[in-house]
């Protein structure tokens, strides 16, 4: 499969994806919270909450950059990752590096679990205000530099919940595959 056949870019709501696993955009604490983390404790039920709790109680906090995994619920999926993102303070402290490891990490899990589908949000990109423009091109770049070198994964889709990431992706996505077929 060509790679510009295993990357899609989606718009809506990421608890509505058909996949092996979605990723959630969590705090360190894993223990919920607003945006899309909010949105997948809530529809998924306490299942999620119970496996976050242990894995702290085990191993402590998640760091930023890092990735987790439990199951999903009452979600339409196998599996939930749910990685750290880096809060923005203006790109010095790390952030670029930190964001490209969420995507890694979570593949990485993914792998590791026999995982093929996967969907990510615009980590960082709600209330830790990372700016969009890099932070979609740090997703990208990251996912695409993995899927080159991975083949068990077949489809990663970036699904945008607001319509400038989702035109800052296709713009991306057309640019990356312009020349190919
Ligand atoms: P972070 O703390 O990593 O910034 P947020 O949840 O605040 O996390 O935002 C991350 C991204 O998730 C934002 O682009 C936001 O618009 C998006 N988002 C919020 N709710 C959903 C949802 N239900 N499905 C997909 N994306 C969502």
């Amino acid at each position: 499969m060509e790679l510009k056949d295993r990357i899609s870019i989606l718009k809506g709501d990421i608890t509505k994806v058909a996949a092996d696993a979605i990723v959630n955009a969590a705090n360190s604490s894993l223990m919920g919270g607003g945006g899309v983390d909010g949105a997948i404790h809530r529809a998924g039920g306490k299942r999620i909450l119970e496996e976050c709790m242990e894995i702290v109680n085990i191993r402590g906090k998640c760091k930023t950059g890092e990735a987790v995994i439990t199951s999903a619920g009452d979600l339409p999926v196998r599996y939930v990752i749910h990685t750290v993102g880096p809060v923005w303070t203006g790109g010095k402290s790390g952030e670029n590096e930190q964001l490209s490891n969420c995507y890694i990490n979570s593949l990485d899990l993914a792998v590791k679990h026999g995982i093929e589908s996967i969907a990510f949000p615009n980590i960082s990109t709600g209330v830790y205000h990372f700016p969009r423009a890099e932070a979609a091109e740090i997703a990208f770049r990251t996912v695409r530099d993995f899927l080159e070198k991975n083949e068990t994964i077949t489809n990663v889709y970036f699904v945008c919940f607001d319509e400038e990431n989702y035109a800052l992706y296709n713009e991306i996505y057309n640019r990356a595959f312009a020349y190919s077929e």
